[in-house]
């Protein structure tokens, strides 16, 4: 059976940069699950699908042309594409109108069902650390080791500044936009972000990464 590590948290919370971390540090592959809400918002946005209507945004999951793949960089480790009618997406899903896009159609049913058969596929296939909302939760409440991670609010819009190279005067849009993914990421009806039960909760406001890395790898056997 392939190990499987969750790391869930919210936005800024550095999981994403940490699964990367933790996952070269292991030898494991690493699962970037937003990206595929991601993938899927920036299909619907480009063709033009009203966001507003759930069952639009059913309908439309119905007719993606979507897949994730793992290909070898120089050191043979294994990294994520998002490949959307055979063109890898890249970059182009990590604008703020995507992520503001990707936190509503992750509430409709069709599509959350699309992305967890996705992510079911690859953890049963290899080791692989897997980053997202609800993977202990929902998708993976069986993974070997769960993280949460988390940090406060105005410590994840500095950061998210920092990341996209933004001017200070950017700061209280950012932290708006962090607080209201915040909330519509935790009081959704469907798979809302929470730390499961037996995850191990780091709050990193106040550390820097190697140290949340450290303190993830004591963990783990
Ligand atoms: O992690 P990232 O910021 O790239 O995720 C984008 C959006 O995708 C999140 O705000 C959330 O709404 C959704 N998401 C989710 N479940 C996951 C991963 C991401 O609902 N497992």
């Amino acid at each position: 059976m392939p190990i499987n590590i969750a790391i869930d948290g919210t936005a800024g919370s550095g999981k994403g940069t940490l699964a990367k971390q933790l996952a070269k540090k292991l030898g494991f592959g690493c699962l970037d699950t937003g990206a595929i809400y991601r993938s899927v918002a920036y299909y619907m946005v480009e063709t033009g699908v009203d966001l507003s209507k759930g069952e639009n945004i059913a309908k439309a999951v119905k007719k993606i042309n979507f897949k994730v793949v793992f290909e070898a960089d120089e050191n043979g480790n294994k990294v994520q594409k998002n490949i959307l009618d055979e063109t890898d997406l890249g970059d182009k899903i990590r604008t703020e109108q995507i992520s503001l896009a990707s936190s509503i159609v992750s509430q409709v049913k069709e599509v959350r069902e699309f992305a967890t058969k996705i992510q079911h596929e690859i953890a049963s296939s290899f080791d692989v650390v897997v980053e997202g909302r609800d993977i202990g939760t929902v998708v993976l409440p069986n993974a070997n080791y769960k993280f949460f991670l988390t940090a406060s609010p105005q410590v994840r819009a500095r950061r998210r500044l920092k990341q996209l190279s933004l001017p200070e005067e950017n700061y209280e849009s950012i932290l708006e936009e962090i607080v209201e993914r915040d909330r519509r990421d935790t009081t959704r009806a469907l798979s809302p972000l929470k730390a499961a039960e037996d995850a191990v909760y780091i709050d990193n406001s106040n550390q820097l990464p190697e140290e949340t890395l450290r303190e993830m790898l004591s963990y783990i056997k």
